[in-house]
């Protein structure tokens, strides 16, 4: 079998299984199989080229004013699909979509852009933390180290 026939069945195959009401570790156990397999397939040119063009979406939208950049339902999308759910700044692996934001690494009171290297995946927390500091500022901050200490249950 082709490479790309074997991806697009992996493919069919990881949707199917998303979908099966099985108890939730076999459901792991199969997904994790499958991304596995999938992984090995995958060039990394593949995966770079699918990035970039995820990348050039995102900043095609940066002339946004700021808010509607951040509720912007695509630009949300494509971001998590890149940075995956897990806090930049401390590390959590956040649940909820609710508790993700998209922070501006410098503030954009402070000129900071919405192109994609300006940004970071943070939780909500870190999000409200940091507000318009600078990192050197978040990462000397009480109430940042606090936050960092506290046990890191999902959030
Ligand atoms: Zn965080």
């Amino acid at each position: 079998m082709n490479d790309i026939l074997t991806k697009k069945l992996l493919k069919e195959a990881y949707t199917y299984c998303g979908n099966l009401v099985l108890n939730i570790d076999s459901k792991r156990e199969i997904l994790d199989k499958i991304c596995q397999k999938l992984d090995e397939l995958i060039e990394p040119t593949d995966l770079n080229n699918d990035i970039d063009s995820k990348i050039d979406l995102i900043n095609s939208r940066a002339n946004k004013p700021c808010y509607a950049f951040r509720s912007d339902k695509i630009v949300r999308k494509t971001f998590m699909e890149i940075k995956g759910n897990i806090c930049e700044y401390c590390g959590r692996t956040i649940k909820k979509e609710w508790n993700m934001c998209i922070d501006h690494i410098k503030a954009s009171s402070k000129g900071g852009t919405n192109k994609f290297d300006n940004l970071a995946l943070a939780c909500r927390r870190c999000n409200s933390i940091k507000k318009d500091r600078t990192l050197e500022e978040l990462w000397k901050s009480e109430k940042f180290i606090n936050w960092v200490l506290e046990p890191k249950d999902i959030y």
